[in-house]
């Protein structure tokens, strides 16, 4: 039922995580279908690939925000 529900109303996307500021990851409250965005802006299916893509990506923004902040201190 829960995933007729989503052919014929289309899927309930929530964010489920968020990779960097543009790149997040969503899934279907319905039926736990799980998307993303790649690299052009478009939703695609979360793959193993892109899973892979997003970790890497989620990575490089930390460090990126540790970065930020450690400067910001320097800066005190
Ligand atoms: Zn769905």
């Amino acid at each position: 039922m829960k995933h007729l529900h989503c052919a014929v109303f289309g899927h309930n996307f929530q964010i489920k995580r968020e990779v960097t500021y543009f790149v997040k990851e969503y899934r279907c409250k319905n039926c736990g279908k799980e998307m993303t965005i790649n690299g052009n802006g478009e939703m695609v299916p979360l793959t193993t690939k892109y899973k892979h893509i997003n970790s890497v990506l989620h990575r490089v923004h930390n460090k990126r925000l540790e970065k930020s902040q450690r400067w910001l201190m320097i800066e005190d």
